[in-house]
């Protein structure tokens, strides 16, 4: 199944080509803009009251309610999850469950906080905005109908980091098949529009609470990230090389 004339539409509005293409999912006919006519791509306000109206995928049959995302909108760092689970479905808001307590707790562990500001400040989306139903894994068409609300936070964001969380996100966000254990530890890059971000991976805090062993792993991860953040921020604070 591909991405439904709802969800083709707001593609359209949301005022961008092709997001990255997922390997299994036919590329949906190309949208042309009515005539002569460009809509503006979406604001924070416009894109929240987009996904609350949602109607590309079967899971707005059986959502409570859409999860948008939570934290800060000036964030430099953005955490993408999987998809709401029953408490988030139930609360609107990502990561609220268990898994979420333990985010939050790693989040205070290196200074980080959804209430928090400036270099400190998170934003935390999923790459569903919608709740699979039994918490199963999300499907590839699903997939496909959300990516354009989460292409549009990014580049709303323009976070100077982003860290997915478990295997599902970074393989949706880095279209790839490589295993998690593969792709920590060094930066990736994702381009959205005419911007390219950097990436890292870690584990998804619901692995971490079933699988205490790897919780070190983790750890290194969020120090990679604080280290590599610390950088891009040095970086951008010293400019453009000179002649
Ligand atoms: N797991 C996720 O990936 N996202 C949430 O919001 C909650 C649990």
């Amino acid at each position: 199944m591909g991405v439904n004339a709802s969800g083709a539409r707001l593609w359209h509005r949301l005022g961008m080509g092709p997001l990255w293409r997922e390997r299994a999912v036919a590329q949906p006919a190309p949208v042309e803009p009515a005539a002569g006519r460009t809509p503006a791509p979406l604001d924070w306000q416009g894109l929240e009251q987009a996904v609350a109206a949602c109607t590309a995928c079967p899971l707005c049959h059986s959502r409570t309610q859409t999860v948008f995302g939570t934290g800060s909108r000036q964030a430099g760092w953005m955490f993408i999850g999987e998809a709401p689970g029953a408490e988030e479905d139930a609360r609107g808001e990502p990561f609220v469950g268990q898994a979420g307590r333990l985010l939050d707790n790693m989040f205070a562990a290196v200074g980080l906080g959804r209430e928090r500001s400036g270099d400190q400040a998170v934003f935390i989306a999923n790459v569903l905005k919608c709740r699979p139903p039994g918490n199963r894994n999300p499907e590839v068409a699903e997939v496909a109908a959300c990516a354009p609300f989460l292409r549009r936070q990014i580049e709303l964001l323009a976070p100077r980091l982003i860290v997915v969380m478990g295997r599902f996100a970074a393989q949706s966000l880095l279209r790839t098949d490589a295993s998690i254990a593969s792709l920590r530890g060094r930066v990736h890059e994702v381009a959205v529009g005419e911007a390219r971000y950097p990436v890292l991976v870690t584990y998804h805090p619901a692995y971490l609470l079933r699988n205490l062993a790897d919780k070190s792993k983790a750890w290194d991860d969020l120090c990679l990230a604080r280290e590599t953040y610390a950088r891009l921020a040095a970086a951008r604070a010293e400019g453009p090389a000179g002649p």
